[in-house]
């Protein structure tokens, strides 16, 4: 049966969204990484791509034994840009990823575990001034690289609120954010579900999806990677799938699909 949207609040309707796509698709296991380092290169990659092609310059890091922080401090900038080109803008992002280490070795040290050990708000504002940093890049790197309890709002996110009338597409970064982080700070964390079946934007465990981290940070991890499998496989930006979709119940309108 379909809602209405005067008839839930934002948060119920999210809060649906999260607890309807848990159920269906289970534990999505992001970010698909070894270190924490490796996400936070990820992170910068996966700006303006698909995460094939990054999946294709991280590899090539790692055979050059590069994907570590000494090893981008180190390697000379044209190099690095010929090992990172399949992911797209590779000056610009090759740029951008020596400026991070150099961030790290004059806040830090040079060590991720003291920047991670900063209140999220003070190393949010710090991530935000560099160079090529916008909010959904630092809300990748202090979630999924740091376990900081913040949620990743992106394209999709922004898609699926819009159609579903829970914010208007216009709505800002901030806004989507807190709504979804007031939504989830109510819902019980789906663990394992027998039901699920392996769907969405599932990876394979790796190192750093099984990280330890508290529940809150836990449900922000999962709801973006559930948010990202709707996006990618059923709502489309011209043509939503909205018969097929998980979400479809959730649909605000009752005889018309999303346009
Ligand atoms: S495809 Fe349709 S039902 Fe699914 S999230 Fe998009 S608008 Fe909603």
């Amino acid at each position: 049966m379909a809602i209405r949207a005067r008839e839930v609040s934002p948060e119920v309707h999210v809060a649906a969204i999260y607890t309807t796509l848990a159920t269906a698709w289970g534990r999505q296991h992001w970010w698909p990484a070894r270190s924490r380092f490796e996400v936070v290169v990820g992170a910068f990659l996966t700006q303006n791509t698909n995460w094939l092609n990054v999946e294709t310059a991280l590899r090539k890091l790692r055979s050059a034994k590069l994907l570590n922080v000494d090893g981008i401090r180190q390697v000379p900038l044209r190099q690095l840009e010929r090992l990172i080109r399949s992911s797209g803008y590779f000056r610009q992002k090759a740029k951008r990823l020596k400026n991070f280490v150099r961030f790290l070795d004059e806040s830090y040290g040079g060590m991720l575990s003291r920047m991670f050990a900063q209140p999220t708000s003070h190393l949010r504002e710090q991530l935000l001034s560099l160079n090529g940093v916008g909010p959904e890049t630092a809300d990748s790197i202090l979630l999924y690289a740091g376990q900081h309890p913040i949620f990743v709002v992106d394209a999709y996110t922004r898609r699926i609120t819009a159609r579903h009338e829970i914010l208007p597409a216009s709505a800002e970064y901030e806004e989507v954010r807190v709504l979804f982080e007031r939504a989830l700070s109510e819902v019980e964390l789906i663990q394992e579900c027998d039901a699920a079946q392996t769907g969405g934007a599932c990876h394979s465990p790796s190192p750093m999806s099984l990280a330890s981290r508290t529940p809150l940070a836990q449900i922000y991890n999962e709801m973006h990677g559930l948010i990202v499998g709707v996006g990618k496989n059923f709502c489309l930006k011209s043509a939503p799938r909205c018969e097929m979709c998980p979400l479809l119940h959730l649909l605000v309108s009752t005889g018309t699909q999303a346009g």
